[in-house]
């Protein structure tokens, strides 16, 4: 296929000190623009000792953002914080965010701001091999988490029909797809493969649907080989990682050559991998905190925001796609706060992911975590396939052997009813307190 349709030969291929000299003109815009408008950085630049608008050069010694502050400067200037660089009337978009780790966060963006996000899920599509003969089909439930609305007000911006599964039942969504033809399922790795599971239930083989690509985030599943694998079969369709998050914007691709990773769309956010507790720079092939700061989205801005996601930078160099953009090496690993110390090992739930969906009988899966005399335990709830529970005992046996091997651990598995554990369309929740 001719490469071209996939990228824009002009901006995404640019090498890497032309793409870091684009990253610092448009950073030196933002800098001024926040100093001279933004009360919510300006203050906090104040406080950290500068007496004029940072300078491009200065950037690696301004102060990180948390969400925290975010949310107490919320709290602070009500309703919408002080984090707008523009008149309140300038703002067209309000979304917050899913409210899944504690209090959402409003976050509200300007015309320039909503079309940049609209730009970068087009490249999200494109690298992905989306072209205009491509329906675009997006089970989302469109409320105020903004999730995939700009996935789904993209699609124009590369000339394909898109549809909206918002109001519709699981049921009615899968008729959606086969009777609109639809070539692109825009959700949750773990809807995907909910909704293959469903289809089986009613007798439909889902990969003789047209859906010929999938597009995933909200978890990390789609980068993880095992879950990936799964959807790939079960829909039989390619099956592409993307990330995002309401107060960064959507950040994050995987391209159509698959590297084994995500691309971090370097045009519109700087990216720096950190030590999660020092905060020092962590050396390609180590796995840190990702940081990022937004270039192009200056009605709600982020600079040297702590996203808590755990990353992995590998070396640079230009990708078989074309793009000189940072790889994140296997995707988002987890969350820098999720890590859990089970019997003195360090594991993160992607781990526990990996080796669960290696087993085709696996439907679905909880983590439940409590205390016993002063150290974590987790104990692990396990659903079937439908079909495959007369084997479940030998199946239970079999399964906490694989993490024994994989992980080192010994981990109790037990067997839930059919149907009885959580699907989730946002933001997953498959490791919580007992
Ligand atoms: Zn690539």
């Amino acid at each position: 296929m001719n490469q071209d349709c996939f990228l824009d030969p002009q901006l995404e291929t640019l090498d890497r000190p032309s793409l870091v000299g684009l990253q610092q003109s448009k950073l030196k815009r933002m800098l001024d623009l926040l100093w001279n408008r933004n009360s919510f950085y300006r203050c906090k630049w104040e406080r950290a000792g500068w007496k004029s608008a940072p300078r491009a050069e200065d950037f690696r010694r301004l102060p990180f953002t948390t969400k925290q502050e975010l949310l107490d400067d919320a709290s602070c200037n009500p309703p919408y914080g002080s984090n707008l660089t523009f008149p309140l009337q300038d703002y067209i978009r309000l979304h917050h965010t899913s409210g899944t780790t504690g209090k959402p966060l409003v976050v509200l963006d300007t015309a320039e701001s909503w079309a940049n996000w609209k730009r970068c899920w087009a490249m999200i599509f494109r690298a992905a091999g989306v072209s205009r003969q491509d329906r675009i089909y997006v089970a989302f439930s469109f409320g105020p988490f903004v999730g995939f609305w700009a996935a789904f007000e993209a699609a124009p911006e590369i000339g394909c029909l898109a549809l909206s599964g918002g109001g519709q039942s699981s049921e009615q969504r899968l008729k959606a797809i086969f009777e609109h033809r639809a070539t692109v399922l825009v959700c949750t790795p773990s809807y995907a493969l909910y909704l293959a599971q469903l289809a089986h239930e009613q007798g439909i083989d889902p990969a003789q649907s047209p859906i010929r690509l999938t597009i995933h985030a909200g978890e990390p599943g789609a980068s993880i080989p095992s879950t990936k694998e799964r959807i790939q079969e079960a829909w039989g369709a390619r099956c592409h990682d993307h990330a995002g998050a309401s107060e960064v914007g959507p950040w994050g691709f995987e391209c159509h050559r698959q590297p084994g990773g995500i691309h971090v769309d370097e045009l519109d956010f700087i990216c720096e991998c950190r030590d999660p507790k020092a905060l020092e720079t962590v050396a390609p092939a180590k796995s840190g905190e990702l940081i990022l700061s937004n270039l192009n989205r200056p009605g709600f801005p982020v600079i040297r925001y702590r996203t808590g996601d755990l990353v992995c930078f590998h070396q640079e160099g230009r990708c078989a796609c074309g793009r000189c953009f940072q790889l994140l090496q296997g995707g988002v690993l987890g969350r820098v706060d999720d890590m859990m110390i089970i019997r003195g090992v360090n594991v993160y739930p992607s781990a526990i992911e990996s080796v669960l969906r290696s087993f085709r009988e696996v439907a679905e899966f909880e983590g439940l975590l409590s205390q016993h005399k002063g150290m974590q335990q987790l104990d692990l709830r396990v659903e079937l396939q439908p079909g495959s529970q007369e084997r479940g005992a030998a199946l239970k046996e079999r399964i906490q052997q694989e993490l024994r091997a994989r992980l080192s651990l010994r981990i109790d598995v037990e067997l839930a009813e059919s149907g009885s554990l959580p699907r989730y369309e946002l933001k997953s929740r498959r490791f919580r307190a007992k």
